[in-house]
């Protein structure tokens, strides 16, 4: 028998991946804060039992998997919920992109419980979600990795383990660390460019076939800052959110890192600027406006 499973924050990001362990047939339900997200979600549509509380949900699977904002969302959820509702032997799967030090927290709170945690942010966005190709980064033990290895291959095409509680949170924050810089270097390079003379979408074909090249440069980029759509995919606030961490952690540690609290820094300007709602890419607007200029092609 599969594990039963539950699924709690049908957000962005969490709905797909719902979704993908209802179409696998996991016996699952799920919960979302907004009810009427759930009822109206594609994983009820494809049968996930939809509970009306988290509680609910948590005592209702083997393998209960989170996706929130941040890591004080899921300790607050744990509490609200009660440690209690979780069934013996029972794994909660973090998927929030959260902050080491809460998730050792949680882990350590959830062991007294006999309850397993594992830290397990994703990459690849709301379109890997969809596909089921997302990259999952896991902190914890890996025996308990393996078991729920089967329920993560709904919607992943690489399961990394990174090493103890936190480890996938910590190396998540700084991949997004890095992409926050990728982002913002490239749309200064861009604005300087074009101060130049050089058009932004010739400077892109150039610079996507020469060694400056990102994932943003290759896809945000063309895909999005030329073209002046930007889809709410991955929110500014939650970007903003991983620098700080990522700060946080080289701050912990006492390493000199003053290209990730500039991330950090960046990401908290732009935040302010643009509001909640903006998608993490609409952080270029800001330095178009530094620059003023436009970075259409
Ligand atoms: P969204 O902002 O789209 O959704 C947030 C979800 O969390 C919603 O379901 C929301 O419920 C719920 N929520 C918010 N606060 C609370 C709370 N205090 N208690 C309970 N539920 C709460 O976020 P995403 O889905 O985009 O991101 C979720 C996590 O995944 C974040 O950590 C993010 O950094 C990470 N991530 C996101 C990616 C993306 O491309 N979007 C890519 C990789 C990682 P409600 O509907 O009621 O508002």
């Amino acid at each position: 028998m599969p594990p039963s499973v539950a699924f709690l924050g049908l957000g962005a990001i969490g709905a797909p991946m719902a979704a993908r362990l209802a179409a696998a047939g996991h016996p699952l339900t799920v919960w979302n804060r907004t009810l009427a997200k759930a009822t109206a979600s594609e994983a009820a549509a494809a049968g996930a039992r939809v509970a009306t509380t988290a509680r609910e949900a948590i005592a209702a699977a083997d393998v209960v998997l989170t996706c929130l904002p941040e890591s004080h969302d899921v300790a607050a959820l744990l509490d609200e919920a009660g440690l209690d509702a979780f069934r013996d032997g029972a794994v909660l799967v973090d998927c929030t992109s959260g902050d080491p030090a809460t998730s050792r927290a949680i882990a350590a709170r959830l062991a007294a419980r006999g309850v397993a945690f594992l830290d397990a942010p994703v990459s690849g966005g709301v379109a890997g979600a969809v596909a089921g190709t997302l990259t999952v980064m896991v902190g914890g033990d890996a025996a308990t990795l393996d078991r729920v290895r089967p329920v993560l291959a709904a919607f992943a095409g690489k399961v990394v383990h990174c090493g103890p509680t936190g480890a996938g949170h910590a190396l998540k924050a700084v991949n997004n660390a890095l992409l926050a810089l990728h982002v913002w270097s490239t749309a200064e390079g861009l604005a300087a460019a074009r101060a130049a003379g050089v058009d932004p979408a010739i400077a892109l074909d150039v610079i996507n076939a020469s060694s400056g090249r990102s994932n943003a440069s290759m896809h945000l980029f063309p895909e999005r800052v030329l073209t002046g759509a930007f889809p709410r995919t991955f929110r500014l606030a939650l970007l903003d959110k991983d620098a700080r961490i990522a700060a946080g952690i080289a701050r912990d540690a006492r390493l000199p890192a003053p290209t990730l609290q500039l991330a950090a820094d960046l990401m908290a300007v732009a935040h302010r600027e643009l509001g909640d709602e903006a998608d993490h890419v609409e952080a270029v607007k800001v330095v178009e406006r530094w620059a003023a200029t436009e970075l259409r092609a």
